[in-house]
């Protein structure tokens, strides 16, 4: 549950996955738009001069300083910050999905974002690639609360996404490590987060659960599902004193959630995997109208191989951070992502695979990353999405410049968690969470903090 705030959002929605490729002809009320400096097709959004637009649509423009533009018309009061992706419309806030901008000494800002906030419908005609902007059409102005918003939230390495559904309903899916649990809760609460109507935890790792504890004391959660394997490490029971009572059972059984207009099913992987905790994470699809969102837990291709079902979904949380063994084409042509989100921070594996990230390329996808785009959040009315990052965008991250920092780890690895230190291949640390891993340089360091050596590995 969530208070609802007097804030507007304007969608300058995608057309559709795919956007134009070329610039564009732009009529006005029938009319070709005379520019004097062409459009420009950034990020598939359309920026045009700014003068050649706002005259076209009778309005006025004044420049403000060096930054700051007022565009004005009627009763509009229109605001704008050159670099930035916030604008009000008369006191009230919205957000664009693209910032007005200098190009080549002119200034651009988007087009559908001033159409709209004009009063004026614009609308793409495919077969004749034209943009038609019409000022007898109504624009899209929507209340907040009848959107869905699906934040992918920027815990380092780790998941946490946040699911702020219509109707009130808040969910939320895996919540990062403990380290992080402050960040989660800042950010829940600056989106006036009261309350938890549902918490779905994929597997027990601690950089999926971590969290919970923090979380659960300043927002009460209301209902829980997870996947009933029990951990036997200090955070897991953390974890279970937090939640026991909320917990919905029979987390074997494939669910179907109605909440509001959305539809939340729970996937659970064979139990025979259940052995393996990151194979054991229950897969999630949240579809509202036609979109839909997967999360792919921690799973890697043995479970992508297995799940059933119409999974497909417009956007994609990848499995295991980006790991090479998940994340197959196989599963990719599966799920058919217009968009993929890796949740990663930095770590001594390498992930995200640059494999991972030319297999959802090579397949179309649109790939995010949370350490590289920091938190990235959907707007969605059921049909049309439009994608926030808090910085940069997907043409950011072609290449991994962490790659090759699983050399610089060490020769032994010791738990947070107990005394002992281990070969990295012991079967006693096989499962032992990155966030709880401590390296070092040699067994002589590991002695000198303290850690005694593992007797089944026995690393000298
Ligand atoms: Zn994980
Ligand atoms: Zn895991």
């Amino acid at each position: 549950m969530k208070k609802i705030i007097p804030f507007i959002i304007l969608l300058s929605f995608l057309f559709s996955g795919n956007a134009w490729s070329q610039p564009q002809k732009i009529n006005v009320d029938g009319q070709e738009l005379k520019l004097e400096k062409p459009a420009v097709l950034l990020y598939n959004r359309t920026l045009v001069p700014l003068r050649a637009i706002c005259n076209k649509l009778g309005a006025e423009v004044k420049f403000n300083g060096e930054k700051e533009i007022s565009i004005l018309k009627e009763s509009k009061t229109i605001h704008l910050v050159l670099g930035s992706n916030r604008a009000t419309i008369n006191n009230n806030e919205y957000i664009m999905e693209i910032e007005p901008q200098l190009i080549n000494d002119t200034t651009y800002v988007p087009l559908r974002f001033i159409s709209e906030a004009l009063e004026c419908q614009v609308m793409y005609d495919k077969e004749k690639e034209i943009i038609n902007v019409s000022s007898k059409g109504s624009s899209k102005l929507i209340i907040e609360d009848q959107l869905t918003k699906v934040h992918y939230l920027n815990v380092g390495y780790g998941d946490c996404t946040y699911i702020d559904l219509p109707g009130n309903n808040d969910v939320l899916i895996d919540s990062g490590s403990s380290t992080r649990a402050d960040t989660v809760i800042g950010y829940l609460a600056k989106q006036n987060v009261k309350d938890i109507e549902l918490l779905i935890v994929t597997h027990p790792h601690e950089d999926h659960i971590g969290a919970i504890p923090a979380i659960a004391k300043e927002v009460p959660i209301k209902k829980v599902i997870d996947n009933g394997v029990v951990v036997p490490h200090e955070y897991y029971k953390n974890y279970r004193r937090a939640i026991w009572d909320k917990r919905d059972g029979n987390p074997d059984i494939k669910k179907t959630i109605k909440m509001g207009e959305a539809v939340i099913e729970i996937l659970p992987p064979s139990v025979s995997y259940f052995t393996n905790y990151n194979n054991s994470s229950l897969g999630v699809r949240v579809k509202v109208g036609n979109v839909a969102f997967f999360f792919a837990g921690d799973f890697e291709e043995l479970v992508e191989n297995e799940i059933k079902g119409n999974i497909k979904s417009q956007f994609l949380k990848v499995g295991h951070h980006g790991s090479g063994e998940a994340t197959s084409t196989d599963f990719i042509k599966k799920v058919s992502p217009d968009v993929a989100v890796i949740s990663v921070g930095s770590n001594p594996y390498g992930f995200p695979s640059n494999n991972v990230i030319a297999r959802l390329q090579k397949e179309g996808a649109r790939v995010f990353r949370t350490d590289v785009n920091g938190n990235i959040t959907v707007i969605t009315n059921g049909n049309d999405y439009n994608i926030i990052t808090e910085k940069g965008t997907e043409a950011d991250l072609i290449t991994n410049p962490e790659q090759d920092s699983i050399q610089n780890r060490g020769e032994v690895v010791a738990s947070d968690e107990d005394k002992f230190y281990h070969k990295p291949d012991c079967k006693l640390i096989k499962d032992l969470n990155v966030e709880n891993q401590v390296w070092f340089e040699n067994s002589l360091k590991a002695r000198g903090s303290g850690y005694i050596p593992c007797s089944d590995c026995d690393p000298k």
